[in-house]
């Protein structure tokens, strides 16, 4: 490898682009994963930023117990953001359906029937540091040989 390659998979490391969705959900997470953006917890400081555009992001973070009208769209979703990518399951909702799989409610979990998911993160809901330390801890592998991943 160059050393041109090695420091751009350095620096790329550094620069994590994450989007969000939610396929059926309280909103209870999409609450905490907002909170990683205001000032409390800043995410940006780690290097993290947050896109609406799949097709800017490395990582997805995905929230809800995935309702029937979104198992399509999620896998359009994920087919859209270029190589390398993770998701994680933020949640319990879309790692078991949390509390509306006890209702018997109309769902479909768990997410990675229909994604791969790379983390999890369990809680209802989970803390905004729980959140970040996924993200951050998929950094190393998810940018390894990040220039040689994309070819
Ligand atoms: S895990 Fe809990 S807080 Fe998060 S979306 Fe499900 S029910 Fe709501």
């Amino acid at each position: 490898m160059s050393i041109l390659q090695e420091i751009k998979n350095r620096v790329r490391s550094k620069s994590i682009h994450v989007t969000f969705v939610d396929v059926g959900s309280c909103n209870g997470c999409d609450i905490e994963v907002l909170a990683c953006l205001a000032p409390r917890y800043d995410i940006e400081q780690y290097g993290i930023y947050v896109h609406n555009n799949p097709r800017e992001a490395d990582v997805l973070l995905v929230m809800g117990a995935i309702t029937p009208q979104w198992t399509d769209k999620l896998r359009d979703l994920w087919d859209k953001i270029p190589e390398p990518k993770a998701a994680i399951a933020v949640g319990n909702c879309p790692i078991s359906g949390c509390v509306f799989a006890r209702r018997h409610m109309y769902i479909e979990p768990p997410v990675e029937k229909y994604i791969p998911i790379a983390a999890q993160v369990p809680g209802c809901p989970p803390r905004p540091t729980e959140i970040l330390n996924a993200i951050l801890s998929l950094a190393p592998t998810l940018f390894k040989d990040y220039e040689e991943k994309q070819r």
